[in-house]
C-alpha cells in the first residue's frame, strides 16, 4: 500500500505509523462516559474508515488518511491539522 504524503509525495506505508481511527475530539467538559468510548470503545469497520498516519520515517507530518479496509485502497490524504478530525498535535 502506497500513502501520498501531502508534503513528500507518494511513499510506501512502511514509512509512517498509525495510529487508528480519527475521531472527533469529546468536547470540552464532556463526561467520563464520553472519554471512555472515544478512548477505548473503537469500531473496527469493514469498509471506508478515515485514520490517523504519523510519517515517522519522513516529514514528521501527522495525517488523515481515508481508506477502504477491505481493499485497502487509499481515497484520500490530508494533513490531520487540515482535516478537523483526530486532534494529534
Ligand atoms: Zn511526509
Amino acid at each position: 500500500m502506497r500513502i501520498a504524503c501531502p508534503i513528500c509525495g507518494e511513499r510506501d506505508r512502511r514509512e509512517f505509523y498509525v495510529k487508528g481511527a480519527a475521531l472527533e475530539r469529546p468536547v470540552e467538559g464532556a463526561g467520563l462516559e464520553a472519554w471512555h468510548a472515544h478512548v477505548n470503545l473503537r469500531a473496527n469497520p469493514a469498509g471506508v474508515i478515515a485514520e490517523l498516519w504519523y510519517h515517522e520515517m519522513g516529514c514528521g507530518s501527522w495525517l488523515t488518511v481515508t481508506r477502504n479496509t477491505a481493499t485497502h485502497e487509499v481515497l484520500k490524504v490530508e494533513l490531520a491539522s487540515e482535516s478537523g478530525l483526530g486532534g494529534a498535535a
